[in-house]
């Protein structure tokens, strides 16, 4: 079976894990600490870990101020984890949509959902893509919004020469098992708002006023305060010793996916299966989704594939099409038209170009 996604782990990250088991310090400690340095390293800006992108997300909420009642205008288009987290918040998903080229969030349609009770702008950068960042940066500077970025699939991709997570406002990661790096579970914020990442190591921690610091040093706190409403969402030395692993091996990794999805391109190019607009130069590919013709069926195709040997995947069912988020009066023309035709090929470290090659053959023979 080629597998659409997996995580691919080395003997070193068998190694640290080993030995953190050993060290019997499983939780939030010295680890988490060094992963976190390295992190801060490559952004150039502060960071705290946490246990999963979602919570990346729904911390990063909570400390902007976000409320019951808020609206949080965000693209259909993305996992259900981005509602979650917002939803978590008691704060309402305004459903976006995207633009046609890259699925990404569409700026144009952003500034027509914009009210009085808008408090955030989430973006996704779609299987890595962030090229319209500066256009929404821009109209939360206009509107006086603040934007996070769920940057889950984009860990290494830049615009404009810098780094995603390097800019902006705050920048939400995720290391789940199948994303660019892994710690196995885990997620991050990065932010060069002080008081954001202060919030957020507070409330990581169940609210624990200075635990942090107390837990890199391997204690913890026993007289202490709580001001906040905390979350048990921290990260652990288990965790981190698999993310510092792969941290260190991130150039190849990237290399390897661009190429990957660079060959995919260049054999796509003369079908009439479309692809995303994309530069490999800045652009570390998460997901290969492309949109078949009008007329194939997409899921009949899938299981024609699913049985010559070949998983794919759809990134993703709108949100604004499942119970908890449906609303009659949403209309989104580009994701509603979009959604039956998109289908994502296989796309991970372990894939070789032959791979890639079958992979494009068995899909145009079967269309
Ligand atoms: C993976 C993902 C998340 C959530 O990350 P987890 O680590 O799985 O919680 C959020 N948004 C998008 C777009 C994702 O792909």
């Amino acid at each position: 079976m080629i597998r659409l996604s997996k995580s691919s782990i080395g003997e070193n990250e068998k190694k640290q894990v080993l030995k953190v088991l050993d060290e019997e310090f499983l939780g939030m400690g010295k680890y988490v600490e060094s992963f976190e340095n390295k992190l801060e390293n490559f952004f150039g800006r502060q960071v705290s870990c946490v246990v999963n992108g979602t919570a990346a997300l729904h911390l990063a909420l909570q400390a902007i101020g976000v409320e019951f009642g808020d609206e949080i205008i965000v693209p259909s288009l993305t996992y259900v984890a981005t509602y979650q987290a917002i939803t978590a918040c008691g704060a309402i998903p305004i459903s976006c949509d995207v633009s046609l080229g890259n699925l990404c969030i569409d700026p144009e349609e952003i500034e027509k959902k914009i009210t009085k009770k808008t408090k955030a702008i989430i973006t996704v950068h779609y299987a890595g893509f962030a090229g319209n960042i500066e256009d929404i940066l821009n109209i939360g500077k206009k509107y006086g919004i603040r934007v996070i970025e769920d940057a889950a699939h984009a860990f290494g991709s830049s615009n404009k020469g810098k780094v995603i997570g390097s800019f902006g406002d705050i920048a939400c990661f995720s290391f789940d098992g199948i994303k660019n790096i892994t710690s196995g579970e885990g997620g991050c914020v990065v932010s060069n708002d002080r008081e954001v990442i202060s919030n957020i190591n507070e409330a990581r921690l169940l609210g624990v006023i200075g635990d942090t610091e107390k837990r890199y040093e391997g204690r913890r706190s026993w007289d202490f305060d709580v001001r906040l409403q905390g979350w048990r969402y921290h990260m652990s030395n288990i965790m981190a010793a698999i993310g510092i692993e792969q941290f260190k091996r991130k150039e190849k990794i990237f290399e390897i996916r661009r190429c990957l999805a660079k060959h995919y391109d260049f054999l796509l190019g003369k079908t009439h299966v479309k692809t995303l607009v994309k530069n490999y130069d800045e652009v570390v590919p998460h997901i290969y989704p492309v949109i078949l013709p009008k007329e194939v069926d997409r899921d009949h195709l899938r299981q024609k594939l699913f049985d010559l040997g070949i998983e794919t995947g759809v990134h993703y069912k709108p949100n604004h099409l499942l119970s908890i988020y449906k609303q009659e009066s949403i209309k989104l023309p580009v994701t509603d038209e979009i959604y039956p035709r998109l289908l994502s090929l296989p796309l991970h470290e372990d894939l070789s170009k032959n791979l890639v090659e079958k992979v494009v053959s068995e899909l145009i023979r079967n269309l």
